[in-house]
């Protein structure tokens, strides 16, 4: 009997193996016959379609920097000749799970630049870009119809609301993602229009750029940025060869070089952009293209290596621009009505940054409010605070120690490359008029829908 179990016991030992080798074997063959008729595809199938969706847009690509060769339409007389972006040699990496969506932004306390609060300018100057409403107008509408005086960024963009927001327009031209977070004020909507426009005026065959969050309906924060609270943070996707991204980990290998740049010089000569977030990945490829196609070398280094340069590096923005505007208007609305707001109590609100060991709780009883008011105005669904993010404060009364006021906004002149600065300047001769350059800002008053 002893023998005869050990024996039983020793072919179940070696059977097991057995077993396992054959489940392999058959498992093996389950998924290499399907592939060979084409339902499954292994990997490396999967970089080859990518390849080929890539090349043959590319060849639409190609035909298109043809056309805007040939074609000056919009163009500056500093504007590359475009004849090859991206370079497909280096193929995508197969895109890849786990990579970023281009639509969701970076956790934000480590990439988002808060912004300066310090005075800029003379604050004793007086108005620049409001001046013919007067104080005494400005505190009537605000008391009597508020939506009157168009957008308004009131606070800082880490620390920020927006008044009067209006959602991104849907158009041809781009796709607005998520359209409950894309509310901005009419002058940030303004340049980012004028700027994929531009795009699209010199390259007609761009496909619609992707426009992800802005802001909130009435700013404050959202997940998960620091910024993007007053209207004047804009997430853009980049331009790849079709209107889809390509999800690779490495966007600068497959992104749409020239349509990118395009874009970027777009904004810089076109718009009060302030900052552009993108990882210093992206921005080589940018830049050496724009220096291989003839672009000013001291203008460029300005933009990208200059002492207060317009691209910025930040960690998590390897698969989007994100971009920062001034906006004179509703900025410099934003500094005077601060103190008024108390006078709309639906906008009575202070800003308070969360910091280790806060609760919900302890910061109502700080501001003389409630846990549930802080949740409402913050959309959060439950009492969970993470540390860094910044709340919307309901305030009872008036905010006198807790409400920062922002510091009255004077608009740097915008960088042109000497070329544009001269083109205009002839053209100023010539037509007696000034030119595009500085194109009216504009005017946001009774612009609000
Ligand atoms: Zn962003």
């Amino acid at each position: 009997m002893r023998a005869k179990n050990i024996a039983v016991s020793n072919s179940r030992s070696c059977l097991l193996p057995l077993f396992i080798a054959l489940a392999l074997l058959l498992a093996a063959c389950a998924t290499s016959a399907p592939s060979r008729m084409g339902a499954a595809v292994p990997a490396a199938q999967s970089v080859s379609s990518d390849r080929a969706e890539t090349g043959s847009s590319r060849d639409a690509q190609a035909a298109n920097s043809v056309q805007a060769a040939s074609r000056p339409a919009g163009a500056t007389d500093a504007t590359p000749v475009a004849v090859a972006s991206a370079t497909p040699a280096d193929a995508p990496e197969a895109a890849q799970a786990g990579d970023d969506e281009d639509d969701a932004d970076d956790d934000t306390d480590v990439g988002e630049e808060a912004e300066s609060h310090d005075a800029v300018g003379d604050p004793n100057s007086g108005f620049h870009y409001t001046a013919e409403i007067s104080d005494a107008e400005l505190a009537r509408i605000w008391k009597t119809k508020p939506s009157d005086l168009g957008s308004v960024s009131v606070g800082f963009v880490d620390a920020g609301r927006l008044l009067n927001g209006i959602r991104f327009p849907d158009s041809d031209d781009w796709r607005v993602v998520s359209p409950e977070k894309t509310y901005a004020t009419s002058e940030t909507i303004a340049y980012v229009q004028t700027a994929i426009r531009a795009v699209r005026s010199a390259y007609p065959n761009a496909p619609p750029l992707r426009v992800n969050q802005i802001s909130a309906k009435e700013g404050g924060y959202i997940r998960p940025h620091q910024s993007h609270q007053n209207g004047r943070d804009v997430d853009l996707a980049f331009y790849y060869p079709g209107a889809d991204p390509i999800r690779a980990r490495a966007r600068e290998k497959v992104i749409d070089v020239a349509l990118n740049w395009a874009l970027i010089k777009a904004l810089a000569t076109q718009t009060d952009v302030q900052v552009v977030l993108v990882d210093r990945r992206v921005q080589k490829v940018l830049y050496d293209y724009a220096r291989g196609h003839g672009e000013e070398l001291s203008w460029l280094n300005s933009l990208f290596h200059g002492p207060t340069p317009l691209l910025k590096h930040a960690k998590r923005h390897r698969d989007h621009f994100h971009v920062r505007f001034y906006n004179p208007r509703a900025q410099e609305l934003g500094h005077r009505i601060a103190p008024l707001l108390a006078l709309q109590p639906e906008f009575n609100v202070a800003m308070h940054r969360v910091r280790p060991g806060d609760s919900l709780g302890q910061i109502a009883r700080k501001y003389g409010t409630t846990a549930m008011l802080i949740r409402k105005a913050n959309h959060l669904k439950n009492s969970a605070i993470r540390a860094g993010i910044t709340l919307s404060i309901p305030l009872r009364g008036a905010c006198t120690a807790h409400c920062p006021i922002p510091p009255a906004v004077i608009v740097p002149p915008r960088r042109l490359p000497t070329a544009l600065i001269a083109s205009a300047n002839q053209n100023k001769t010539s037509n007696g008029a000034s030119t595009s350059l500085t194109p009216a800002r504009p005017s946001a008053m009774n612009s609000a829908q």
